[in-house]
Protein backbone atom coordinates (compact mmCIF):
# COMPACT_ATOMS: atom_id res chain seq x y z
CA UNK A 1 0.00 0.00 0.00
CA UNK A 2 2.69 2.25 0.77
CA UNK A 3 3.79 2.04 -3.02
CA UNK A 4 0.61 3.01 -4.32
CA UNK A 5 0.48 5.98 -2.02
CA UNK A 6 3.77 7.03 -2.96
CA UNK A 7 2.47 6.94 -6.22
CA UNK A 8 -0.84 8.77 -5.58
CA UNK A 9 0.93 11.68 -4.24
CA UNK A 10 3.49 12.23 -6.98
CA UNK A 11 0.33 11.90 -9.24
CA UNK A 12 -1.02 14.66 -6.92
CA UNK A 13 2.26 16.43 -7.29
CA UNK A 14 1.05 19.97 -9.46
CA UNK A 15 -1.64 20.38 -7.35
CA UNK A 16 -0.28 20.29 -4.29
CA UNK A 17 2.73 22.67 -5.39
CA UNK A 18 -0.26 24.58 -7.07
CA UNK A 19 -1.60 25.05 -3.71
CA UNK A 20 1.39 25.61 -1.82
CA UNK A 21 1.70 28.77 -4.22
CA UNK A 22 -1.53 29.81 -3.64
CA UNK A 23 -1.39 30.15 0.10
CA UNK A 24 2.11 31.68 -0.39
CA UNK A 25 0.57 34.26 -2.47
CA UNK A 26 -2.34 35.11 0.04
CA UNK A 27 -1.07 34.17 3.43
CA UNK A 28 -2.99 35.74 6.71
CA UNK A 29 -1.19 36.08 9.95
CA UNK A 30 -2.36 33.92 13.27
CA UNK A 31 -5.96 34.12 13.77
CA UNK A 32 -6.53 35.68 10.76
CA UNK A 33 -6.54 32.78 8.79
CA UNK A 34 -10.03 33.15 7.37
CA UNK A 35 -9.07 32.86 3.06
CA UNK A 36 -6.89 30.00 4.23
CA UNK A 37 -9.62 28.25 6.04
CA UNK A 38 -12.64 28.71 3.23
CA UNK A 39 -10.12 27.68 0.19
CA UNK A 40 -9.04 24.22 2.54
CA UNK A 41 -12.85 23.61 3.48
CA UNK A 42 -13.53 24.04 0.04
CA UNK A 43 -11.20 21.32 -0.86
CA UNK A 44 -11.85 18.86 1.57
CA UNK A 45 -15.47 19.03 1.05
CA UNK A 46 -15.36 18.11 -2.92
CA UNK A 47 -13.06 15.33 -1.58
CA UNK A 48 -16.00 13.63 0.11
CA UNK A 49 -14.20 14.74 3.72
CA UNK A 50 -16.93 15.76 6.72
CA UNK A 51 -16.56 18.79 8.40
CA UNK A 52 -16.16 18.24 12.19
CA UNK A 53 -15.94 21.59 13.05
CA UNK A 54 -14.89 24.84 11.46
CA UNK A 55 -13.60 27.75 13.43
CA UNK A 56 -11.63 27.85 16.72
CA UNK A 57 -10.88 30.31 19.07
CA UNK A 58 -14.07 32.49 18.52
CA UNK A 59 -12.76 33.01 15.25
CA UNK A 60 -13.27 31.78 11.94
CA UNK A 61 -10.31 30.30 11.05
CA UNK A 62 -9.21 26.27 10.94
CA UNK A 63 -11.14 23.33 10.57
CA UNK A 64 -11.05 19.66 11.92
CA UNK A 65 -12.61 17.14 9.06
CA UNK A 66 -13.07 13.41 9.00
CA UNK A 67 -12.34 10.59 6.47
CA UNK A 68 -14.16 7.73 7.75
CA UNK A 69 -13.12 4.70 5.93
CA UNK A 70 -14.67 1.59 4.34
CA UNK A 71 -13.60 -0.37 7.12
CA UNK A 72 -14.12 -0.22 11.04
CA UNK A 73 -10.84 0.45 12.89
CA UNK A 74 -9.60 3.62 15.07
CA UNK A 75 -8.84 6.99 14.31
CA UNK A 76 -5.45 8.81 13.11
CA UNK A 77 -5.22 12.35 13.31
CA UNK A 78 -2.87 14.84 11.35
CA UNK A 79 -1.95 18.01 11.67
CA UNK A 80 -0.73 21.15 9.71
CA UNK A 81 -0.68 24.24 10.92
CA UNK A 82 -2.14 27.55 8.44
CA UNK A 83 -0.88 31.05 9.92
CA UNK A 84 1.88 33.27 8.20
CA UNK A 85 3.77 36.01 10.42
CA UNK A 86 4.56 40.04 9.98
CA UNK A 87 7.39 39.90 7.69
CA UNK A 88 7.86 41.54 4.32
CA UNK A 89 9.01 39.13 2.11
CA UNK A 90 12.34 39.48 0.30
CA UNK A 91 12.05 36.53 -2.41
CA UNK A 92 11.80 37.42 -6.11
CA UNK A 93 9.26 34.51 -6.96
CA UNK A 94 6.05 34.92 -9.29
CA UNK A 95 4.08 33.51 -6.20
CA UNK A 96 5.55 35.96 -3.88
CA UNK A 97 3.10 37.07 -1.03
CA UNK A 98 0.86 40.08 -2.18
CA UNK A 99 0.40 41.26 1.12
CA UNK A 100 2.56 44.26 2.78
CA UNK A 101 4.39 42.53 5.62
CA UNK A 102 2.75 39.28 5.62
CA UNK A 103 5.07 35.99 4.85
CA UNK A 104 4.80 32.61 4.91
CA UNK A 105 8.46 32.27 6.06
CA UNK A 106 7.78 29.52 8.49
CA UNK A 107 6.51 26.63 5.39
CA UNK A 108 3.15 26.70 6.74
CA UNK A 109 2.11 27.28 3.59
CA UNK A 110 3.76 23.75 2.33
CA UNK A 111 1.80 22.30 5.55
CA UNK A 112 -1.43 23.06 4.03
CA UNK A 113 -0.44 22.36 1.05
CA UNK A 114 1.14 18.84 2.02
CA UNK A 115 -2.13 17.72 4.48
CA UNK A 116 -4.48 18.36 1.71
CA UNK A 117 -2.50 16.26 -1.07
CA UNK A 118 -2.54 13.51 2.03
CA UNK A 119 -6.32 14.58 1.81
CA UNK A 120 -6.63 13.55 -2.05
CA UNK A 121 -4.19 10.92 -1.83
CA UNK A 122 -6.70 9.22 1.04
CA UNK A 123 -9.54 9.94 -0.20
CA UNK A 124 -8.37 7.64 -3.30
CA UNK A 125 -8.18 4.97 -1.24
CA UNK A 126 -10.94 5.37 1.31
CA UNK A 127 -12.52 1.79 0.86
CA UNK A 128 -10.15 -0.08 1.87
CA UNK A 129 -8.93 2.24 5.14
CA UNK A 130 -9.64 0.57 8.09
CA UNK A 131 -11.04 3.19 10.67
CA UNK A 132 -11.45 7.28 10.20
CA UNK A 133 -8.40 9.88 9.46
CA UNK A 134 -8.53 13.43 11.13
CA UNK A 135 -6.91 16.46 9.16
CA UNK A 136 -6.25 19.42 11.48
CA UNK A 137 -5.82 22.49 9.69
CA UNK A 138 -4.71 24.23 12.90
CA UNK A 139 -4.18 28.44 13.02
CA UNK A 140 -2.11 30.31 14.96
CA UNK A 141 0.92 27.95 15.59
CA UNK A 142 3.04 31.28 15.49
CA UNK A 143 0.78 33.45 18.24
CA UNK A 144 2.60 32.59 21.75
CA UNK A 145 -0.07 32.81 24.13
CA UNK A 146 -3.41 32.59 22.14
CA UNK A 147 -1.55 28.87 20.82
CA UNK A 148 -4.20 27.90 18.18
CA UNK A 149 -3.07 24.23 19.13
CA UNK A 150 -4.43 24.61 22.63
CA UNK A 151 -7.55 26.23 21.50
CA UNK A 152 -8.47 23.14 19.17
CA UNK A 153 -7.73 20.42 21.90
CA UNK A 154 -9.98 22.58 24.29
CA UNK A 155 -12.67 22.85 21.79
CA UNK A 156 -12.77 19.17 21.23
CA UNK A 157 -10.34 18.83 18.22
CA UNK A 158 -8.80 15.03 19.15
CA UNK A 159 -11.95 13.60 21.10
CA UNK A 160 -11.81 9.77 19.89
CA UNK A 161 -8.29 10.18 18.13
CA UNK A 162 -6.36 7.54 18.96
CA UNK A 163 -2.94 9.12 17.66
CA UNK A 164 -1.75 12.06 15.68
CA UNK A 165 1.06 12.55 13.30
CA UNK A 166 2.72 16.06 12.31
CA UNK A 167 5.59 17.18 10.41
CA UNK A 168 7.50 20.64 10.11
CA UNK A 169 9.53 21.51 6.95
CA UNK A 170 13.06 21.86 7.79
CA UNK A 171 15.81 24.64 5.61
CA UNK A 172 18.40 22.64 7.58
CA UNK A 173 18.03 19.37 5.90
CA UNK A 174 18.40 18.61 2.70
CA UNK A 175 15.31 17.49 0.40
CA UNK A 176 14.51 14.01 0.20
CA UNK A 177 15.31 13.12 3.72
CA UNK A 178 13.65 13.46 7.52
CA UNK A 179 14.69 13.85 10.92
CA UNK A 180 12.93 11.91 13.51
CA UNK A 181 13.10 11.56 17.67
CA UNK A 182 11.10 9.84 20.31
CA UNK A 183 11.45 11.41 23.14
CA UNK A 184 11.44 15.17 24.03
CA UNK A 185 12.13 17.10 20.62
CA UNK A 186 11.74 20.54 20.69
CA UNK A 187 12.21 22.70 23.79
CA UNK A 188 9.69 24.07 26.11
CA UNK A 189 9.39 28.03 25.78
CA UNK A 190 8.98 30.56 28.95
CA UNK A 191 9.19 34.08 29.20
CA UNK A 192 9.89 36.17 32.39
CA UNK A 193 8.87 40.04 33.20
CA UNK A 194 11.12 41.46 36.36
CA UNK A 195 10.53 44.78 37.52
CA UNK A 196 12.99 45.82 40.47
CA UNK A 197 12.37 48.82 42.34
CA UNK A 198 14.64 50.96 44.03
CA UNK A 199 15.40 54.58 45.11
CA UNK A 200 16.27 56.71 42.67
CA UNK A 201 19.26 59.89 43.17
CA UNK A 202 21.68 61.34 43.12
CA UNK A 203 25.02 59.77 41.40
CA UNK A 204 27.02 61.42 43.62
CA UNK A 205 25.47 60.30 46.49
CA UNK A 206 24.89 56.53 46.44
CA UNK A 207 24.22 56.06 50.15
CA UNK A 208 20.92 57.90 49.60
CA UNK A 209 19.33 55.89 47.20
CA UNK A 210 18.77 52.57 46.51
CA UNK A 211 20.80 51.16 43.25
CA UNK A 212 18.81 48.53 41.26
CA UNK A 213 21.20 48.65 39.24
CA UNK A 214 23.39 46.54 41.61
CA UNK A 215 20.74 44.03 42.08
CA UNK A 216 19.97 43.64 38.27
CA UNK A 217 23.98 43.00 37.90
CA UNK A 218 23.81 40.29 40.14
CA UNK A 219 20.86 38.96 38.72
CA UNK A 220 21.96 38.22 35.51
CA UNK A 221 24.70 36.21 36.63
CA UNK A 222 23.72 34.38 39.21
CA UNK A 223 20.51 33.22 36.89
CA UNK A 224 23.14 31.20 35.11
CA UNK A 225 24.43 29.62 38.72
CA UNK A 226 20.97 28.23 38.73
CA UNK A 227 21.45 26.61 35.27
CA UNK A 228 24.95 25.31 36.02
CA UNK A 229 24.40 24.24 39.85
CA UNK A 230 21.02 23.68 40.03
CA UNK A 231 20.15 21.38 37.14
CA UNK A 232 22.11 18.38 36.71
CA UNK A 233 24.54 18.92 33.62
CA UNK A 234 22.19 15.58 31.81
CA UNK A 235 19.83 17.71 31.30
CA UNK A 236 19.56 20.49 29.00
CA UNK A 237 18.22 24.32 29.81
CA UNK A 238 18.87 27.70 28.80
CA UNK A 239 18.07 30.92 31.01
CA UNK A 240 18.70 34.01 28.71
CA UNK A 241 17.85 37.56 29.76
CA UNK A 242 16.53 39.64 26.48
CA UNK A 243 15.72 42.69 27.95
CA UNK A 244 17.70 45.25 30.56
CA UNK A 245 16.68 48.56 30.54
CA UNK A 246 17.30 50.95 33.55
CA UNK A 247 17.42 54.88 33.34
CA UNK A 248 17.59 57.45 30.96
CA UNK A 249 20.30 58.94 28.98
CA UNK A 250 21.75 61.29 32.42
CA UNK A 251 25.01 60.24 33.75
CA UNK A 252 24.58 61.27 36.82
CA UNK A 253 20.98 59.66 38.02
CA UNK A 254 20.70 56.50 39.76
CA UNK A 255 17.40 55.12 38.14
CA UNK A 256 14.36 54.29 40.00
CA UNK A 257 14.07 50.90 38.51
CA UNK A 258 15.34 48.41 35.79
CA UNK A 259 13.54 46.11 33.85
CA UNK A 260 14.45 43.02 32.89
CA UNK A 261 13.05 40.50 30.42
CA UNK A 262 13.64 36.78 29.22
CA UNK A 263 13.06 33.30 28.05
CA UNK A 264 14.01 29.92 29.52
CA UNK A 265 13.76 26.43 27.32
CA UNK A 266 13.55 23.58 28.94
CA UNK A 267 12.87 19.72 28.07
CA UNK A 268 12.01 17.75 31.07
CA UNK A 269 8.98 19.51 33.24
CA UNK A 270 10.51 18.59 36.19
CA UNK A 271 13.63 20.78 35.17
CA UNK A 272 11.48 23.25 34.05
CA UNK A 273 9.67 23.39 37.76
CA UNK A 274 12.89 23.64 39.14
CA UNK A 275 14.10 26.58 37.48
CA UNK A 276 11.03 28.47 37.89
CA UNK A 277 11.14 27.67 41.54
CA UNK A 278 14.83 28.85 41.74
CA UNK A 279 14.29 31.89 39.61
CA UNK A 280 11.46 32.90 41.99
CA UNK A 281 13.66 32.48 45.06
CA UNK A 282 17.50 33.75 43.80
CA UNK A 283 15.39 37.05 42.30
CA UNK A 284 13.40 37.22 46.17
CA UNK A 285 17.14 36.65 47.70
CA UNK A 286 18.43 39.47 45.56
CA UNK A 287 15.96 41.99 45.66
CA UNK A 288 15.74 41.53 49.97
CA UNK A 289 19.23 41.47 50.10
CA UNK A 290 19.64 44.67 48.09
CA UNK A 291 16.72 46.51 49.70
CA UNK A 292 14.83 46.52 46.31
CA UNK A 293 11.39 45.39 45.85
CA UNK A 294 10.26 43.69 42.56
CA UNK A 295 7.94 41.97 40.33
CA UNK A 296 7.55 39.27 38.51
CA UNK A 297 5.20 37.44 35.89
CA UNK A 298 7.01 34.01 34.98
CA UNK A 299 4.75 33.08 31.92
CA UNK A 300 4.76 29.06 30.46
CA UNK A 301 3.68 29.59 26.94
CA UNK A 302 4.51 26.53 25.28
CA UNK A 303 5.10 23.05 26.85
CA UNK A 304 8.06 20.85 25.41
CA UNK A 305 7.27 18.52 22.25
CA UNK A 306 7.52 14.58 23.73
CA UNK A 307 7.32 12.31 21.00
CA UNK A 308 5.49 8.74 21.74
CA UNK A 309 8.31 5.87 21.12
CA UNK A 310 5.87 3.28 19.50
CA UNK A 311 4.25 6.44 17.22
CA UNK A 312 7.42 7.79 16.52
CA UNK A 313 8.47 4.20 15.00
CA UNK A 314 5.62 4.10 12.91
CA UNK A 315 6.69 7.10 11.49
CA UNK A 316 10.23 6.49 10.79
CA UNK A 317 9.34 3.20 9.55
CA UNK A 318 6.96 4.99 6.42
CA UNK A 319 9.75 7.51 6.03
CA UNK A 320 12.30 4.58 5.53
CA UNK A 321 9.95 3.09 2.91
CA UNK A 322 9.18 6.41 1.10
CA UNK A 323 12.46 8.09 1.25
CA UNK A 324 15.29 5.27 1.71
CA UNK A 325 16.53 4.12 5.53
CA UNK A 326 19.65 6.21 4.70
CA UNK A 327 17.82 9.45 4.29
CA UNK A 328 16.03 9.07 7.48
CA UNK A 329 18.18 10.27 10.72
CA UNK A 330 17.53 10.76 14.24
CA UNK A 331 17.18 14.70 15.46
CA UNK A 332 19.07 17.05 17.12
CA UNK A 333 17.14 18.69 20.02
CA UNK A 334 15.49 21.88 18.87
CA UNK A 335 15.68 24.63 21.97
CA UNK A 336 12.66 26.03 19.65
CA UNK A 337 9.19 25.66 20.65
CA UNK A 338 5.80 24.45 18.86
CA UNK A 339 2.34 24.17 19.83
CA UNK A 340 2.13 20.83 18.56
CA UNK A 341 3.22 19.94 22.19
CA UNK A 342 -0.66 20.45 23.13
CA UNK A 343 -1.77 17.92 21.01
CA UNK A 344 0.87 15.08 22.52
CA UNK A 345 0.06 15.90 25.98
CA UNK A 346 -3.59 14.94 25.08
CA UNK A 347 -2.99 11.97 22.76
CA UNK A 348 0.21 9.86 21.70
CA UNK A 349 1.92 11.46 18.71
CA UNK A 350 5.32 12.14 16.93
CA UNK A 351 6.53 15.34 15.13
CA UNK A 352 9.34 15.19 12.95
CA UNK A 353 11.15 17.11 10.57
CA UNK A 354 10.80 17.19 6.42
CA UNK A 355 14.29 18.57 4.66
CA UNK A 356 13.21 21.01 2.05
CA UNK A 357 16.86 22.58 1.60
CA UNK A 358 18.20 23.01 -1.73
CA UNK A 359 21.00 25.27 -1.97
CA UNK A 360 20.63 25.39 -5.60
CA UNK A 361 17.16 27.20 -4.77
CA UNK A 362 17.83 29.04 -2.22
CA UNK A 363 15.93 27.04 -0.14
CA UNK A 364 18.22 26.82 3.16
CA UNK A 365 17.97 30.19 4.44
CA UNK A 366 16.48 30.27 8.25
CA UNK A 367 13.02 29.76 9.12
CA UNK A 368 11.46 33.28 9.68
CA UNK A 369 13.60 34.69 7.45
CA UNK A 370 12.26 37.33 4.24
CA UNK A 371 14.22 35.35 2.27
CA UNK A 372 13.18 31.86 3.87
CA UNK A 373 11.59 29.31 1.19
CA UNK A 374 10.39 25.92 0.53
CA UNK A 375 11.50 23.52 -1.94
CA UNK A 376 8.47 22.20 -3.79
CA UNK A 377 10.62 19.08 -4.50
CA UNK A 378 10.13 17.91 -1.02
CA UNK A 379 6.14 18.28 -1.12
CA UNK A 380 5.00 14.92 -2.67
CA UNK A 381 6.83 12.90 -0.46
CA UNK A 382 5.37 15.04 2.07
CA UNK A 383 2.19 14.06 1.63
CA UNK A 384 2.90 10.48 0.76
CA UNK A 385 4.71 9.75 4.79
CA UNK A 386 1.66 11.75 6.28
CA UNK A 387 -0.57 9.81 4.40
CA UNK A 388 1.31 6.63 4.96
CA UNK A 389 2.02 7.65 8.41
CA UNK A 390 -1.88 7.32 8.91
CA UNK A 391 -2.26 3.56 6.73
CA UNK A 392 0.25 2.13 9.18
CA UNK A 393 -1.33 3.60 12.26
CA UNK A 394 -4.64 2.40 11.35
CA UNK A 395 -4.09 -0.70 10.45
CA UNK A 396 -1.89 -1.42 13.40
CA UNK A 397 -4.99 -0.53 15.28
CA UNK A 398 -7.35 -2.84 13.33
ZN1 LIG B 1 6.65 26.77 11.82
ZN1 LIG C 1 7.82 29.46 12.78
Amino acid sequence: MLKKIKDLAVSHGEEIVALRHHFHTHPEVAWEEVETTKKIVDILEKLGYTIVKKGFGGTECGVVADLKGGKPGGCVALRADIDALPLQEENDVPYASKKPCVMHACGHDAHAAMLLGTAMVLAKIRDEIPGTVRLLFQPAEESGLKAGAKAMVEEGALEGVDSIGGLHCWSLAPTGTVLYRSGPIMAAADGWYLTIKGKGGHGSAPENAIDPTITAANLVLNLQAIVGREVSAKETVVISTGVMKAGETVFNIIPDSVTMNGTVRSFNPAVQDTVEAAMRRVIAGLCAAGRCEFSLDYKRFIPATINDHEVTMTAKAVCEDILGAENVKESELVMGSEDYSYFEQKVPGTYFFLGTANPDKGTNTAHHHPKFNVDDDALPAGSAILAGFAWARLTKNG
